[in-house]
């Protein structure tokens, strides 16, 4: 087994954790009692940190709604159509009515980005930040 120090990337808060190992497979959350931040502590959320990470309710790709069902696509059909209703929603109703939520579990630089291609892209400052999405 080995022990992974690493963030929790469920809010902004940046507690330490680290992620016990067991044959490649991620089976446990423990605090680092170092961490400057959360000093050996971590909320529900943080001790239960790891039971996403090989969940089968997991999305790997991504779905689109087609005829009621939701349904497998490419990243390209997918971002296809979701550029393409961007703009029609722009080009009939305004830049500002379009709003993007980012998430803290993107990186920061992930998040710059996101505001970036809101503000010069879709030419609105509807964005926002939940720390819990
Ligand atoms: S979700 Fe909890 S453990 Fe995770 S960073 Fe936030 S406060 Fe810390």
């Amino acid at each position: 087994m080995q022990d992974v120090m690493t963030i929790c990337n469920y809010c902004g808060c940046g507690c330490g954790v680290y992620l016990r190992v067991d044959q490649g497979r991620v089976v446990g959350s423990y605090p680092s009692k170092n961490h400057p931040i959360s000093q050996g502590n971590l909320c529900s959320k943080g001790w239960h940190l790891h039971e996403f990470i090989h969940s089968a309710n997991r999305l790997t790709e991504p779905l689109m709604r087609k005829y009621g069902k939701l349904c497998p696509v490419s990243w390209d059909e997918a971002l296809d159509y979701t550029t393409k209703s961007l703009l029609r929603t722009k080009k009939a109703h305004g830049s500002d009515s379009i709003g993007v939520l980012a998430s803290a579990k993107c990186s920061n630089e992930e998040n710059y980005l996101l505001q970036k291609l809101t503000r010069a892209g879709l030419q609105t400052n509807n964005i926002d930040h939940c720390a819990r999405l």
